[in-house]
């Protein structure tokens, strides 16, 4: 039998959003899963530091997906990443484990790409958005994108967008988002920058960390 420690059914899912997890082969939670989901879709803001590759982005999305309404048509998560190599894979993780939903529509928005696409993916609607802090940043600044229904931010590899000084970009991002929100912070490691930005965005955040195993 599944130790129920790390068994997805003890969280509160839907039975399709479970039952998606087991087609896609995702028979337990990984470490950072079992220690920040219950925290997470609990509604607390959450920092949660884990090795690359543990898992983490599963970690966020399930959360973010289960406060979803897509019958909404309003941007409700935004996902802050550090390269668009990065929102390329948060977009499709975040599809796969949307599957079970109806109609979830998330939308990458990075430097780098032409505005136009984008534009027309956000004119079509958008429920979630990843993407890279600059680029965000622009939309908002020539209204095409709105945050004022946000219910979950997410900076996700943290410490990398950091390193690359996006923390001014975080900040005038953060400024238009509700404050009645949810923030998730991912990173692989935890610099003292890290401490900073959470005291900056985030409300009394629950903090996990995952060791890593040898
Ligand atoms: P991180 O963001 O921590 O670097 P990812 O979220 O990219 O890690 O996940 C790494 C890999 O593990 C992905 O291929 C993902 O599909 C897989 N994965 C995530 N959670 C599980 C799980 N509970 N069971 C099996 N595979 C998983
Ligand atoms: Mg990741």
């Amino acid at each position: 039998m599944a130790d129920p420690a790390v068994d997805f059914a003890t969280l509160p899912l839907s039975p399709p959003v479970l039952a998606n997890l087991r087609q896609l082969g995702y028979l337990q939670m990984t470490p950072v899963q079992a220690a920040s989901l219950p925290v997470a879709l609990g509604g607390n803001d959450l920092i949660a530091q884990a090795k690359t590759g543990s898992g983490k982005t599963a970690a966020f999305a399930l959360s973010l997906l289960a406060r979803l309404e897509a019958r909404r048509f309003a941007v409700q998560s935004l996902v802050l990443c550090p390269t668009r190599e990065l929102a390329d894979q948060v977009t499709t993780e975040i599809r796969r484990l949307a599957r079970a939903e109806e109609n979830v529509k998330v939308v990458t928005l990075c430097g780098g790409v032409a505005l136009r696409g984008q534009l027309s993916s956000l004119a079509h609607g958008a429920h979630v958005v990843v993407g890279t802090p600059g680029r965000i940043l622009d939309h908002l600044q020539r209204g095409s994108l709105n945050l004022g229904s946000l219910n979950t931010l997410v900076l996700d590899e943290a410490d990398r967008m950091l390193d690359m000084g996006f923390l001014d970009d975080i900040a005038a991002v953060a400024r238009q988002c509700p404050k009645e929100r949810q923030t998730l912070l991912f990173s692989a490691t935890y610099p003292e920058g890290i401490t900073r930005l959470a005291a900056q965005f985030m409300q009394s955040p629950q903090q996990i960390t995952v060791q890593a195993q040898h």
